[in-house]
């Protein structure tokens, strides 16, 4: 088929708009009437510093990010490589924070009695706390406990033991385990393998009235620029743009600027290794990135100038920038599971109601013969009207439909429409 017959209802690598694939392919062989396409400039010539400041640019404008607070840096290693460099960073925010207080409490102090302190002060006191509410915050928390080791890491809650050993609901926030000054509180704010999305802002991870609080990291990659969040609330977070920012190869990561120096400056490699606690490896450390405007090493410039241009692209179609589209695509998820909950005889929405995904929708067939045979015809016959990329992620299966930024609100009255034929005929 061609493009234009298609949906892609993918769950990332996403569907992109098609104007902005079409400005990033011109870009690809002649960027600018430079001779040169935007993947052969140097990352260090002045056109690249220029897209990674227009891109950080119009992410703080159209998030709302408070630009004298808040540092945006680009990374390479995807979700997955920020459920270690949020491990390693705020971790050594943590041991900085508390080698500081020793050096504090004990002017003068010789280096090994301090250093001793600041082991037993490790031992006893250093907590990494995980929210568990689907399979990418278990992985996070599997890394967790992978490279800093168990004892350090706290089970704050494991959704499955409220619903049957499956993902599916979030526990009650008065069950929550959260630990006594946690170098860090991780949370996923969607899941998308699960279906699974808060539905706001967990309140008991609010700051206080004087301004403390926990230290919240979240991870954003399937819902990020799709509804507004309370920025000031989290020291982290971070999404790999491959759903609703742009292409494959970069990660974002937004960090309270009072975690880089002169504030804190991350332990030193020796420190560390007296300490007994891992060393990053410099591409993971947020202070240098941040540094380097991004630029320490070589960044994809295409994938940012892509990213670009999806954000360009948001901001002149909303005027009220995430607002305007935090309402489409609210419509969008409700056509979609509208047409599901009108056939109960059909469809099974996998997750509980009140923390249903508007990203990534979960459901069961159920009508005739056995569920795979169903599952099995609703995707041959959605994928033969041109409704693609349908099928749940292989750990879990059952039909998924991600309803990212770029699927047009005819797309999803299209998905709608067929979900009603489906459970009819
Ligand atoms: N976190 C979430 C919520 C995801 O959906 C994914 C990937 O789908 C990841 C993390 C991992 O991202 P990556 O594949 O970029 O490592």
């Amino acid at each position: 088929p061609s493009r234009s017959e298609i949906t892609y209802f993918g769950a990332g690598p996403a569907l992109l708009p098609t104007d902005v694939l079409e400005t990033a392919a011109q870009a690809l062989l002649d960027y600018n009437g430079t001779g040169l396409g935007i993947a052969e400039h140097s990352h260090r010539s002045e056109l690249a510093t220029n897209i990674i400041n227009e891109a950080k640019a119009d992410l703080a404008t159209y998030l709302d990010i408070p630009s004298a607070d808040y540092e945006v840096i680009f990374m390479q290693a995807g979700g997955t490589g920020e459920f270690a460099a949020s491990v390693y960073n705020l971790v050594g925010a943590w041991v900085a924070r508390q080698h500081a207080a020793l050096l504090q409490a004990n002017p003068g102090g010789d280096e090994a009695t301090i250093v001793a302190s600041l082991r037993q002060k490790v031992e006893s006191d250093l907590k990494l706390d995980y929210i568990v509410t689907g399979s990418w915050s278990l992985k996070a928390y599997q890394e967790a406990i992978r490279l800093v080791g168990p004892e350090y890491v706290n089970l704050v809650v494991d959704a499955r033991t409220a619903n049957d050993g499956k993902f599916g609901k979030i526990p009650d926030q008065s069950t929550w385990k959260l630990s006594k000054d946690a170098a860090l509180v991780y949370y996923c704010d969607n899941e998308t393998v699960d279906g699974v999305e808060f539905p706001e802002f967990p309140a008991v991870l609010a700051p206080k009235a004087d301004g403390t609080g926990p230290i919240v990291v979240a991870d954003m990659s399937s819902n990020i620029l799709s509804r507004r969040i309370p920025v000031t609330n989290y020291s982290l977070l971070f999404f790999g743009a491959q759903k609703n920012l742009g292409s494959t190869g970069v990660t974002v990561a937004v960090l309270k600027k009072s975690f880089l120096p002169p504030t804190t400056v991350q332990p030193s490699a020796p420190l560390l290794r007296k300490l007994g606690l891992p060393i990053p490896p410099i591409i993971l450390q947020y202070e240098i990135i941040a540094k380097n405007n991004s630029l320490y090493n070589t960044l994809s410039i295409l994938d940012v100038y892509i990213a670009g241009q999806v954000l360009k692209k948001l901001l002149k179609t909303y005027p009220d920038k995430v607002d305007g589209q935090q309402a489409v695509s609210a419509k969008k998820a409700e056509l979609i599971y509208g047409a599901l909950e009108a056939h109960p005889e059909a469809y099974k929405i996998v997750p509980d109601k009140s923390v249903r995904s508007r990203m990534n929708i979960c459901f069961r067939i159920t009508k005739n013969g056995t569920i795979d045979e169903s599952e099995k015809a609703f995707l041959k016959e959605a994928t033969s009207i041109g409704l693609t990329g349908l099928k749940g992620h292989r750990s879990v299966g059952g039909i998924r439909a991600s309803n990212y930024n770029s699927i047009p609100l005819e797309g999803a009255e299209k998905l709608a429409q067929f979900i009603n034929t489906f459970a009819k005929t």
